[in-house]
C-alpha cells in the first residue's frame, strides 16, 4: 500500500533519478520510477517489495505517456510529485552535429518532460495539489561551447518550467527547475552522446574541453545522494522554489553570469533605451 507522497520519477536506473528514489524509499515514501527495460525494472523494483514499482517507457514514446501514468493513477495511486529526471547530454560542436542530433536531444530533455506534465496536470489539477521537478541543469542558466544543443534543451526546460509555474500556482500545483552542477552519475560517461569531430577549425578550441570533460568522468564534485537529499527539501517545503541551484560549481557560475549579464546591459542601455517612444 501507499504510504508517505507518491513519486513518479523517470529515469531511475541510475544516477539523480536512482538516488533520490533510494532516498525517497528511505524517508517513507511510494516510488514509481521509468526504467527502459525489463532488467533494470526487475533491478529497481528489488529496492523494496511494498514501496517501489517500475514502469517501462522511454519518455520519447509520447503516445504511451497518457496511458502509463493513467494506469499509474489507477492502480498505485495519486501521483503527488512528479520529476522529470530522464535526460541525456549531447556534445558536440554545432557546425559538426546533424540536426537530427538536436531533435533527438530536445525530443528526450524537452518534450518528454513536458509530455509527461501535461500527463499529470488533469489528475494533480482536479485535486488542487502536486509538485512538478524538472532537472534541467546549471547548463539552462550558463553555457559552454561543444554543448550547444544541450544547453539550448535546459534553458528551454527552466524557461518553461518557470513559465508552467504561473499558469499553474492558482490551482496548487507548484513547478521547480532544479538546476545541478557537476556530479558523478553516468550523465559524462556511458549516457553522453558525442558527435565525431569533423572540422579541424575547432580542434584548438573544442579538442581539451572534450578531453577535459572525459577526464573529469566520476570524479565531479558533486554527491548525487546529497542532491536527492536536497530535493526532498523542496519537495518538503510547503513553498517550494521555482528555481533550485544544486553544487557551490552552479552556485559560483551562475552568479557570475548574472553579473556579466548585468554588466553587458548596463554598457548598452543608451542603446537599449533608445528604442522606446
Ligand atoms: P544518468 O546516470 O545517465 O541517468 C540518466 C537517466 O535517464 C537514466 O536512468 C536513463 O535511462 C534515463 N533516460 C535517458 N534517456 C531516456 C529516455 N529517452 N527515456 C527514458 N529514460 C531515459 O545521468 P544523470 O546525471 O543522473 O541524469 C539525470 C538528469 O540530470 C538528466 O536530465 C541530466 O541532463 C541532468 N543533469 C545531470 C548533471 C550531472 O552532472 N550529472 C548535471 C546537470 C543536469 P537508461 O539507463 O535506460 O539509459
Amino acid at each position: 500500500m501507499a504510504t508517505g507522497k507518491i513519486l513518479l520519477i523517470t529515469g531511475v536506473s541510475s544516477g539523480f533519478g536512482r538516488a533520490l528514489a533510494q532516498e525517497a524509499l528511505r524517508a517513507g515514501h511510494t516510488v514509481v520510477g521509468t526504467v527502459r527495460s525489463e532488467a533494470a525494472m526487475r533491478d529497481f523494483t528489488s529496492l523494496s517489495e511494498t514501496h517501489a514499482f517500475a514502469r517501462v517507457l522511454d519518455v520519447t514514446d509520447f503516445d504511451a505517456i497518457d496511458g502509463v501514468v493513467a494506469e499509474i493513477e489507477a492502480n498505485i495511486g495519486p501521483i503527488d510529485v512528479l520529476v522529470n529526471n530522464a535526460g541525456y547530454g549531447h556534445e558536440g560542436i554545432l557546425e559538426e552535429s546533424p540536426l537530427s542530433e538536436m531533435r533527438r536531444q530536445f525530443d528526450v530533455n524537452v518534450f518528454g518532460a513536458v509530455a509527461m506534465i501535461k500527463a499529470v496536470l488533469p489528475f494533480m489539477r482536479a485535486r488542487r495539489r502536486g509538485h512538478i521537478l524538472n532537472i534541467t541543469s546549471m547548463g539552462g542558466h550558463i553555457t559552454m561551447p561543444g554543448i550547444t544543443y544541450y544547453c539550448g534543451s535546459k534553458f528551454a526546460l527552466e524557461g518553461i518550467s518557470e513559465s508552467l509555474g504561473k499558469e499553474v500556482a492558482p490551482l496548487g500545483i507548484s513547478v521547480t527547475a532544479v538546476a545541478p552542477g557537476s556530479f558523478r552519475t553516468d550523465w559524462a560517461g556511458r549516457s553522453m552522446a558525442r558527435t565525431p569531430r569533423s572540422i579541424a577549425d575547432y580542434d584548438a578550441s573544442f579538442d581539451p574541453v572534450r578531453r577535459a570533460r572525459e577526464e573529469k568522468n566520476g570524479k565531479q564534485l558533486g554527491d548525487p545522494v546529497k542532491a536527492a537529499r536536497a530535493m526532498l527539501t523542496a519537495i518538503d517545503s510547503a513553498h517550494p522554489p521555482a528555481h533550485l541551484l544544486l553544487g557551490s560549481d552552479a552556485l559560483k557560475l551562475v552568479r557570475e553570469h548574472l553579473t556579466a549579464l548585468e554588466y553587458e546591459f548596463s554598457q548598452w542601455e543608451p542603446v537599449t533605451v533608445s528604442t522606446d517612444g
